[in-house]
């Protein structure tokens, strides 16, 4: 059982009032969440995870990409083994960045 009281939630979104979740941003706009008055119980009981997986984002993908600052790095492996630290694109929002990192050539990697 859950202690938080869904029939007030619906008698506020009844009144007008959206409860909406805002994540990432700082260098992308932020992502905004309108939730139905049974996610916003859920989201109570479980954080934030719970509307990132409601958007397709698995938590651990959220921290990667927050930890890189929405960086997209080359994929091109370097003679040591180590991959290339260039970058392909930066201040990206998740799906451009999970699209783009490790997924093409910097400058010096493509062609040339
Ligand atoms: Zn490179």
């Amino acid at each position: 059982m859950t202690k938080f009281d869904i029939e007030t939630v619906r008698a506020m979104q009844e009144a007008g009032m959206v409860v909406s979740v805002q994540f990432g941003g700082g260098f992308c706009r932020p992502t905004h969440v309108n939730l139905t008055p049974e996610q916003v119980v859920t989201y109570l009981e479980e954080g934030l995870d719970y509307v990132l997986r409601l958007q397709g984002i698995e938590p651990a993908e959220y921290e990667d990409w927050q930890a890189s600052d929405g960086r997209a790095l080359c994929m091109e492996t370097l003679k040591g083994g180590n991959l290339c630290s260039n970058q392909v694109a930066s201040q990206c929002d998740l799906p451009t960045r999970k699209k783009m990192h490790r997924n093409e050539y910097c400058r010096r990697h493509s062609g040339g």
